[in-house]
């Protein structure tokens, strides 16, 4: 297999493409399993579940994104798509005013062709990927717009940026079509989950997710400094441990692998509702840092990036800041 060919355009040469967005995407959107919640709805008639989304999907912006791990942005950019509303309820979420949005995002409804369209956009403007950010619950509806971007032309890797909440049958309808998974692991401990993010069985849900991400894309492969194809997992660490960093970065050691390539984040701050949680009502220390730091070492996951530690280097939602990442 050529690696440096995106599945995508195989599965658009035998039909299978066209096959999976016209039948498999319709029937997951009539009674809606894109994710853990099961929520049963028919989105094909707008019926709202619990992420608040019904059929067309949301795009609440779209740029040129160069501070997204170097393997991903490169010398040109990422495509980065960021779709409107969320499967999770994180009371820290940094882009709240898209994911949570106090009032509807429906002005912001694009149609397949339309979304399609913004695909080749970004890759005309030189992207080196399209990078779909919040992309669980409007998986099926990418699947659409994918078949319709390949047929007129688009050939860059595509990345799934992801919470991990994904359901196991979405993410056997991407199989083939995502070149590049990039899931985040947020929390190793259900309660904490449900607490904060208010998501029922997150830890196992999100690795089984993994799990099933490795199956599909393999290793991370980089072809002249910019990632083709396989996984990248990232790990947000939480002040008072709230992330279950280590039982996380053992999961990934243990039943991932070694190999695996890690970016972990030291970027929190304690945006949206965090403030009316104490234990989240901080930035993280350096010494909570440094300690995740020096699992990487002891667990033998020596592939990825971390961010710098800076207590006020916050990642700016408007999406134009760069991430400083170190190797
Ligand atoms: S994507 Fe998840 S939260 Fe949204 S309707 Fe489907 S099952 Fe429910």
């Amino acid at each position: 297999m050529n690696n440096n060919i995106p599945g995508y355009i195989r599965l658009l040469q035998t039909g299978e493409l066209h096959t999976r967005a016209e039948e498999v995407a319709e029937s997951l959107l009539k009674n809606c399993t894109l994710c853990p919640r099961e929520c049963g709805v028919d989105r094909t008639k707008d019926e709202l579940g619990f992420c608040g989304s019904d059929y067309l999907p949301i795009v609440a912006s779209y740029c040129v994104h160069h501070g997204e791990e170097p393997v991903l942005s490169g010398t040109k950019g990422s495509g980065t798509i960021f779709f409107g509303n969320c499967n999770l309820k994180c009371v820290f979420c940094q882009n709240h005013q898209i994911s949570q949005p106090a009032q509807s995002l429906k002005k912001n409804e694009v149609s397949f062709d339309r979304l399609a369209d913004i695909m080749l956009e970004l890759q005309a403007k030189g992207c080196h990927n399209i990078n779909f950010v919040s992309p669980t619950h409007f998986s099926a509806q990418i699947i659409k717009a994918v078949a319709i971007a390949a047929s007129k032309g688009l050939k860059i890797p595509l990345v799934y940026n992801t919470n991990a909440y994904d359901s196991l049958q979405a993410l056997r309808l991407l199989d083939g079509i995502i070149d590049i998974y990039l899931p985040d692991i947020k929390y190793s401990d259900d309660n904490e989950a449900k607490e904060y993010s208010n998501a029922k069985g997150y830890a196992r849900n999100s690795r089984q997710a993994i799990t099933e991400m490795k199956r599909q894309v393999g290793n991370l492969i980089v072809d002249d400094s910019i990632a083709v194809r396989g996984l990248i997992i990232r790990h947000l660490v939480l002040p008072n441990d709230i992330a279950g960093s280590e039982e996380s970065l053992r999961f990934i050691s243990d039943e991932i692998g070694k190999e695996t390539f890690i970016s972990v984040m030291s970027q929190y701050f304690p945006a949206n509702r965090a403030g009316d949680f104490p234990l989240l009502s901080r930035p993280i220390r350096q010494r909570e840092y440094e300690k995740v730091l020096g699992l990487l070492d002891e667990l033998g996951l020596e592939n990825g990036w971390v961010q710098e530690y800076s207590s006020k280097d916050y990642y700016c939602p408007d999406f134009e800041k760069e991430m400083p990442f170190a190797d």
